[in-house]
Protein backbone atom coordinates (compact mmCIF):
# COMPACT_ATOMS: atom_id res chain seq x y z
CA UNK A 1 0.00 0.00 0.00
CA UNK A 2 1.03 3.22 -0.96
CA UNK A 3 2.56 5.58 2.01
CA UNK A 4 1.03 8.81 2.56
CA UNK A 5 3.50 11.41 2.38
CA UNK A 6 3.39 14.31 4.94
CA UNK A 7 5.64 16.75 3.80
CA UNK A 8 5.92 18.72 0.29
CA UNK A 9 7.96 22.14 -0.41
CA UNK A 10 7.18 21.97 -3.97
CA UNK A 11 10.83 21.38 -4.32
CA UNK A 12 11.95 18.28 -6.08
CA UNK A 13 15.33 17.75 -4.28
CA UNK A 14 13.76 18.58 -0.69
CA UNK A 15 10.88 16.73 -1.72
CA UNK A 16 13.23 13.72 -2.37
CA UNK A 17 15.08 14.01 0.43
CA UNK A 18 12.18 14.65 3.20
CA UNK A 19 10.83 11.02 2.00
CA UNK A 20 12.92 9.87 4.90
CA UNK A 21 12.04 11.14 8.38
CA UNK A 22 12.45 9.97 12.38
CA UNK A 23 9.59 8.40 13.77
CA UNK A 24 9.72 7.42 17.48
CA UNK A 25 13.68 7.49 17.34
CA UNK A 26 13.66 5.02 13.77
CA UNK A 27 14.77 6.75 10.47
CA UNK A 28 11.59 5.77 8.21
CA UNK A 29 12.28 5.32 4.15
CA UNK A 30 8.76 6.23 2.72
CA UNK A 31 10.13 5.41 -0.70
CA UNK A 32 10.71 1.46 0.18
CA UNK A 33 9.03 0.19 -3.55
CA UNK A 34 7.49 1.19 -6.68
CA UNK A 35 3.89 1.50 -5.41
CA UNK A 36 5.83 4.28 -2.99
CA UNK A 37 7.55 5.72 -6.07
CA UNK A 38 4.82 6.02 -8.26
CA UNK A 39 2.83 7.81 -5.39
CA UNK A 40 5.99 10.26 -4.89
CA UNK A 41 6.34 10.95 -8.28
CA UNK A 42 2.55 11.59 -8.48
CA UNK A 43 2.34 13.58 -5.61
CA UNK A 44 5.15 16.08 -7.23
CA UNK A 45 3.04 16.53 -10.54
CA UNK A 46 -0.10 17.10 -8.43
CA UNK A 47 1.98 19.87 -6.67
CA UNK A 48 3.38 21.23 -9.38
CA UNK A 49 6.79 20.26 -8.59
CA UNK A 50 6.68 18.59 -11.49
CA UNK A 51 5.13 18.75 -14.81
CA UNK A 52 3.47 16.02 -17.00
CA UNK A 53 4.95 17.89 -20.29
CA UNK A 54 8.75 18.01 -18.41
CA UNK A 55 8.48 13.83 -19.04
CA UNK A 56 7.99 12.07 -22.57
CA UNK A 57 5.98 8.42 -21.75
CA UNK A 58 6.68 7.08 -17.92
CA UNK A 59 4.96 4.12 -18.53
CA UNK A 60 6.46 1.40 -16.48
CA UNK A 61 9.67 3.45 -15.67
CA UNK A 62 9.23 4.02 -12.03
CA UNK A 63 10.46 1.17 -11.06
CA UNK A 64 12.53 -0.90 -8.65
CA UNK A 65 15.80 0.06 -11.22
CA UNK A 66 14.93 3.62 -11.12
CA UNK A 67 14.62 3.30 -7.07
CA UNK A 68 17.91 2.03 -6.67
CA UNK A 69 19.53 4.74 -8.89
CA UNK A 70 17.25 7.34 -6.66
CA UNK A 71 18.20 6.01 -3.26
CA UNK A 72 22.29 7.21 -3.52
CA UNK A 73 21.03 10.44 -5.24
CA UNK A 74 19.24 10.65 -2.39
CA UNK A 75 21.47 10.08 -0.06
CA UNK A 76 24.07 12.32 -2.06
CA UNK A 77 21.30 15.30 -1.78
CA UNK A 78 21.05 15.12 2.04
CA UNK A 79 24.81 15.27 2.14
CA UNK A 80 25.04 18.30 -0.05
CA UNK A 81 22.07 20.21 1.32
CA UNK A 82 22.92 19.70 5.21
CA UNK A 83 26.23 20.99 4.35
CA UNK A 84 25.02 23.83 3.06
CA UNK A 85 22.66 24.96 5.39
CA UNK A 86 24.85 24.28 8.06
CA UNK A 87 28.03 25.98 6.54
CA UNK A 88 26.39 28.01 3.78
CA UNK A 89 28.98 26.25 1.26
CA UNK A 90 27.95 23.70 -0.61
CA UNK A 91 30.77 20.81 -0.85
CA UNK A 92 32.11 21.47 -4.55
CA UNK A 93 32.79 17.99 -5.76
CA UNK A 94 28.76 17.44 -5.24
CA UNK A 95 28.00 20.37 -7.15
CA UNK A 96 30.07 19.32 -9.66
CA UNK A 97 28.19 15.81 -9.97
CA UNK A 98 25.47 17.65 -9.92
CA UNK A 99 26.39 19.53 -13.00
CA UNK A 100 27.37 15.83 -14.72
CA UNK A 101 23.61 15.00 -13.87
CA UNK A 102 22.08 18.07 -15.71
CA UNK A 103 24.33 17.54 -18.29
CA UNK A 104 23.38 13.64 -18.45
CA UNK A 105 19.68 15.07 -19.27
CA UNK A 106 20.19 18.71 -20.49
CA UNK A 107 17.16 21.30 -20.83
CA UNK A 108 14.63 22.39 -23.68
CA UNK A 109 11.98 24.76 -23.06
CA UNK A 110 8.78 24.65 -23.63
CA UNK A 111 6.47 27.74 -24.32
CA UNK A 112 3.29 28.27 -22.07
CA UNK A 113 1.48 31.68 -22.20
CA UNK A 114 2.23 31.58 -18.21
CA UNK A 115 5.45 30.49 -17.87
CA UNK A 116 8.64 28.38 -19.64
CA UNK A 117 8.88 24.92 -18.57
CA UNK A 118 11.99 23.62 -18.95
CA UNK A 119 11.87 20.04 -20.55
CA UNK A 120 14.99 17.91 -20.20
CA UNK A 121 15.88 16.16 -23.03
CA UNK A 122 16.76 12.42 -22.23
CA UNK A 123 15.43 9.31 -21.13
CA UNK A 124 12.54 9.36 -18.48
CA UNK A 125 15.43 8.54 -15.52
CA UNK A 126 17.98 11.03 -16.53
CA UNK A 127 15.13 13.73 -16.72
CA UNK A 128 14.27 12.92 -13.54
CA UNK A 129 17.11 13.59 -11.97
CA UNK A 130 18.18 16.47 -14.13
CA UNK A 131 15.35 18.38 -13.20
CA UNK A 132 15.88 17.12 -8.89
CA UNK A 133 19.46 18.01 -9.54
CA UNK A 134 18.73 21.46 -11.27
CA UNK A 135 16.39 22.02 -8.09
CA UNK A 136 19.35 21.65 -5.79
CA UNK A 137 21.40 23.70 -7.78
CA UNK A 138 19.50 26.32 -7.63
CA UNK A 139 18.62 26.16 -3.85
CA UNK A 140 22.70 26.33 -3.60
CA UNK A 141 22.88 29.88 -5.21
CA UNK A 142 23.45 32.59 -3.20
CA UNK A 143 19.89 34.09 -3.61
CA UNK A 144 18.73 31.10 -2.21
CA UNK A 145 20.95 29.09 -0.10
CA UNK A 146 20.25 31.61 3.46
CA UNK A 147 16.95 30.49 3.62
CA UNK A 148 17.46 26.64 3.43
CA UNK A 149 17.47 25.23 7.02
CA UNK A 150 17.40 21.99 9.18
CA UNK A 151 14.60 21.41 11.01
CA UNK A 152 14.61 22.78 14.56
CA UNK A 153 14.00 19.88 16.20
CA UNK A 154 16.93 17.67 16.88
CA UNK A 155 15.03 14.88 16.23
CA UNK A 156 13.75 15.15 12.77
CA UNK A 157 15.78 15.03 9.96
CA UNK A 158 13.55 17.24 7.39
CA UNK A 159 14.99 20.33 5.43
CA UNK A 160 13.26 23.38 4.63
CA UNK A 161 12.88 26.71 2.68
CA UNK A 162 12.46 29.62 4.78
CA UNK A 163 12.78 33.32 3.52
CA UNK A 164 10.95 35.45 6.27
CA UNK A 165 13.70 33.97 8.75
CA UNK A 166 11.13 33.23 11.22
CA UNK A 167 10.23 29.71 10.29
CA UNK A 168 11.88 27.20 12.83
CA UNK A 169 10.19 24.04 11.80
CA UNK A 170 9.80 21.84 8.61
CA UNK A 171 6.22 22.12 9.72
CA UNK A 172 4.52 24.03 12.23
CA UNK A 173 1.98 21.59 12.31
CA UNK A 174 4.32 18.69 12.87
CA UNK A 175 7.66 19.47 14.21
CA UNK A 176 6.25 22.91 15.74
CA UNK A 177 3.63 21.71 17.62
CA UNK A 178 5.70 18.73 19.10
CA UNK A 179 8.43 21.32 20.02
CA UNK A 180 5.95 22.93 21.67
CA UNK A 181 4.16 20.13 23.67
CA UNK A 182 7.83 19.35 25.21
CA UNK A 183 8.66 22.36 25.79
CA UNK A 184 5.32 23.13 27.60
CA UNK A 185 6.22 19.64 29.24
CA UNK A 186 9.60 20.55 30.78
CA UNK A 187 8.33 23.44 31.87
CA UNK A 188 5.37 22.04 33.93
CA UNK A 189 7.35 19.14 35.58
CA UNK A 190 10.31 21.08 35.86
CA UNK A 191 8.33 24.03 37.95
CA UNK A 192 5.60 22.13 39.25
CA UNK A 193 4.62 24.80 42.02
CA UNK A 194 3.59 26.96 38.81
CA UNK A 195 0.95 24.60 38.16
CA UNK A 196 -0.93 25.00 41.47
ZN1 LIG B 1 10.75 18.79 11.59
Amino acid sequence: MAVKFSFFSGNPSLDLINTEEMRRGKRIDSLSNRDDLNHWFQTLVTMGAFSEEQFGDVGGQLDEGLLSVLKPFRTKLRVLLEAAAESGTPPANLIEELEQTVKNAPLSYKYQADRLIPVPIGSFESALLSLIALDALDICTSGKLGGLHRCGNPRCIWLYLDHTGKRKWCSMKLCGNRMKASRFKLKTVGQPEELS
